[in-house]
């Protein structure tokens, strides 16, 4: 199994996300592990859920994950802005953190379906 393969299961990410590199710093006893957002992708609105709004922007985060055995690890990946007919701009959060959240679900220790959206 693939190191990208493996955080793609522990984090929930399935298409339009993909897990593009796990980087480990032996020096710094950390793994960072890099999501990104398929380019084009067309996501669901946070508020009314309407299908296939485009990404209107997105920011770089970084994430607290639980640590990779003795190593601290972090994922980093955008947080996108969708562009909502009926709502407007709305972020979204990604599969693996809850909203304005700095640690991922994993970490916060929430019940996951993979993951699934939590309120
Ligand atoms: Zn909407």
């Amino acid at each position: 199994m693939r190191d990208t393969q493996l955080y793609r299961d522990l984090l929930g990410v399935s298409p339009p996300w993909r897990v593009v590199s796990v980087d480990m710093d032996t020096e710094a006893k950390t793994i960072t592990v890099t999501v990104d957002l398929k380019s084009g992708a067309l996501l669901s609105c946070p508020e009314c859920g309407h299908q296939r709004c485009p990404v209107k922007d997105r920011r770089q985060r970084t994430w607290r994950h639980l640590d990779t055995c003795q190593y601290r690890t972090m994922v980093q990946g955008p947080v996108p802005r969708t562009e909502c007919p009926d709502c407007g701009v709305k972020t979204v959060e990604p599969p693996w953190a809850v909203r304005y959240s700095r640690f991922t679900k994993g970490f916060e220790h929430r019940p996951s379906s993979a993951f699934s959206r939590c309120p």
